[in-house]
């Protein structure tokens, strides 16, 4: 996918961290937080989101995936898995790399944990409140853009053909990271039948920046519509 790489390094927090536009999907522009030594870690990576859907049926997930530019995709790995390996030398045999706040795409190295590979991740990392996570933080600076953004990457069309691949929805408001567990689980937005949100508190919040898109939108005719709850 042909997206630029983008760091936003303005923000007040401390410069800390970055935040970098990994591209669409669940339905939404997504982003990866990272360390920021670890951007440049990446400068030969393009990044993408990815969304890995549950075997056992318990929804799905959004990870960051990065592949180095020259070696092609098949070099593709998950971002969390590729840092565990920088700070920590190797991911121990029968264990997995987790994201302790259960925010997928959080990839500072503080977040990251390992957990047995037959623990699901729910087990492991804690459920905590997306509201008080970093990543909430520091996405809800820019919603602004991300909605002017991803309509200049993809023509009308080429969203809904992206759409139509995706099974599970995440929460359109651009820092909440909650995903549907089953698909068609969050409600839709009443007039443009597209955008979805896990609450009406988060789609109040979205409101300002989905509007002005929220109509110029043409209905989607493969989408059943399901009044707004
Ligand atoms: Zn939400
Ligand atoms: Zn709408």
């Amino acid at each position: 996918m042909k997206i630029e790489d983008k760091t936003d390094e303005s923000s007040a927090q401390g410069f800390m961290f970055g935040l970098v536009i990994l591209g669409p999907a669940a339905g939404k522009l997504k982003y990866t937080l990272l360390d920021k030594q670890d951007i440049t870690l990446l400068q030969n990576h393009l990044l993408e989101a990815y969304v890995e859907i549950d075997r056992n049926g318990q929804g799905a997930q959004v990870f960051a995936f990065a592949y180095d530019v020259k070696k092609g995709k098949e070099s593709g790995r998950y971002v969390h898995e590729i840092l565990w390996e920088k700070y920590y030398g190797g991911i121990a045999p029968g264990f997995k790399v987790v994201h302790k706040n259960g925010i997928t795409v959080d990839n500072r190295v503080e977040n990251l944990m390992l957990c047995p590979k037959n623990i699901s991740h729910y087990q492991c990392a804690g459920q905590k409140n997306p509201e008080d996570s970093l990543y909430w933080a520091a996405v809800v600076e820019m919603p602004h853009e991300a909605e002017p953004l991803y309509m200049k990457l993809f023509t009308a069309q080429e969203e809904l053909s992206l759409m139509k691949e995706e099974r599970y929805f995440e929460c359109h408001y651009p820092p909440c990271t909650k995903m549907e567990q089953r698909p068609q689980e969050f409600s839709i937005c009443g007039l443009c039948q597209v955008t979805r949100y896990c609450s009406s508190a988060c789609q109040t919040r979205d409101w300002t920046w989905h509007k002005p898109i929220c109509n110029q939108r043409p209905r989607p005719i493969f989408i059943e519509s399901y009044p707004d709850r």
